[in-house]
């Protein structure tokens, strides 16, 4: 190929460092961790190119008898420590630059808690508040026959994101099923709990930015009693973490969503805010809290920010305002390098995402095992372990950046980029 057709090519073009988009983010995060990385450094170039990329059409019959075709994605970033694993996000915004970094931060997430699983990412770019219920299991089944040809229980396997829930994971295993001629339980993890899904699954991940957020809060003598918690993202994550907050004895003086940026600096009812989220679809209306311009969140008085919705959420420009002295990571890539660095200057403590939000995969991973051995365990049993995985990870990166003086972020990508490159190492290049 000459090199002009070369460089036209969609996918090379986010294979630039200059990528402004997560992908860029991503880039930038490993070429941070290339000088810890000794002799597997000669590997560095592995992370920086995803495996395999499918791009699929997925063309739909509508309601009103039109067609209709949408985008879908799924990236297998790398699969050295085992099959592909991430989520499904179905969002307006998608892009394969977005689809490439989240994979990419599945592989380092999943090796940050040592599961034996690569990364991987998928989604369709579509708003799914604009279809019906009919139409969203179509074009869910659809996608799903068309990223078949690489998933499955031993090669790659998906789990819910954002606006994706156990409902869109049933379908996906009964789809895939149908097509193997098998019910295969293990080709998805966040399904129903009468599908082969796991007890604690729909908690995990907030549950997880709950534990490691709690450890990294003790590290730095600030006490859970009384703290003031900012939250972005009122979903499946932002939610339940919040919840175990202000079970721990902090108050949520501040939350925003995609309706609303609500402040109540008493604290508010957040039982009673989830459940009007749930009636709403977001906290717009809710009885309590002053609304605010949603650039005023970042500024807000708090101890603790929780980002629990999108990326590239902390940037240059709100890094600088924001109050809290401790921002754990709930989404997925939620704070750009540029913003990492005026925090850091700032002596404000980001606990990153890969390890902040693995609580859900971890739990996911539980569920292929139970799915795998058909016995399932107890709730109990399921979050005690989580526990367990994730103060052993959490305390592994603190004593990790300790050692070398570095961000957690940096230290995550050295335990976890370490472990990729080992994998990759032994088991060599073919042929
Ligand atoms: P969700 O769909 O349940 O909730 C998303 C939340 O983000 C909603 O409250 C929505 O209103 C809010 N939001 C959307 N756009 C926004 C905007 N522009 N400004 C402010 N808020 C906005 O999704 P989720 O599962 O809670 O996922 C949230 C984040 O956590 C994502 O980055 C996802 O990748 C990450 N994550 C999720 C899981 C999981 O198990 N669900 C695991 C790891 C990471």
């Amino acid at each position: 190929m000459s090199q002009s057709l070369a460089s036209a090519h969609p996918i090379s073009s986010y294979l630039q460092a200059d990528d402004l988009g997560p992908w860029g983010t991503y880039l930038q995060q490993v070429d941070r961790v290339a000088p810890y990385l000794g002799s597997l450094s000669r590997w560095v170039e592995t992370l920086k190119r995803p495996k395999r990329i499918l791009i699929v059409d997925v063309p739909i019959h509508m309601d009103n008898g039109t067609i209709a075709h949408f985008e879908g994605y799924r990236v297998q970033h790398n699969i050295s420590r085992g099959p592909g694993k991430g989520g499904v996000r179905f969002h307006q915004d998608v892009t394969l630059s977005e689809v490439m970094a989240l994979s990419a931060w599945m592989s380092v997430k999943n090796a940050a808690v040592n599961l034996p699983f690569g990364g991987a990412k998928g989604g369709i770019r579509v708003d799914p508040r604009n279809l019906s219920a009919g139409e969203l299991q179509r074009m869910t089944r659809r996608y799903t026959s068309e990223i078949g040809l690489i998933i499955g229980p031993t090669k790659d396997i998906p789990a819910p994101d954002v606006n994706t829930d156990e409902r869109v994971m049933a379908w996906m295993m009964d789809t895939y099923s149908i097509n193997q001629g098998s019910t295969a339980t293990g080709v998805v993890t966040g399904k129903p709990v009468a599908l082969g899904g796991s007890l604690g699954r729909r908690e995990a991940t907030g549950r997880g930015v709950f534990t490691v957020g709690r450890e990294a809060a003790n590290n730095i003598g600030l006490s859970l009693e009384g703290a003031r918690l900012a939250v972005q993202g009122f979903g499946n994550v932002g939610g339940v973490a919040a919840q175990l907050f202000v079970e721990a004895g902090a108050k949520v003086v501040a939350v925003q969503d995609h309706t609303d940026t609500l402040y109540e600096p008493a604290g508010f009812d957040v039982a009673a805010l989830q459940a009007h989220v749930k009636r709403n679809g977001g906290i717009a209306g809710f009885e309590a809290g002053e609304s605010l311009d949603p650039a005023q969140f970042w500024e807000v008085d708090c101890d603790i920010l929780i980002p629990a919705a999108l990326e590239q959420q902390i940037t240059e420009e709100n890094a600088l305002r924001i109050k809290a002295r401790l921002i754990i990571e709930g989404a997925n890539g939620p704070t750009t390098p540029q913003a990492d660095d005026i925090l850091a200057d700032r002596n404000i403590l980001v606990v990153p995402d890969v390890i902040a939000n693995a609580g859900g995969v971890t739990v996911s991973y539980f569920e292929w095992v139970q799915d795998f051995s058909s016995f399932f365990w107890s709730e109990d049993e399921i979050n005690a372990r989580l526990v367990k995985i994730m103060r052993e990870a959490f305390s592994h990166i603190w004593q990790t950046a300790q050692e070398h003086g570095v961000s957690l972020r940096t230290a995550a990508f050295i335990v976890s980029c370490t472990r990729i490159l080992e994998a990759r190492d032994l088991r060599g290049l073919y042929p």
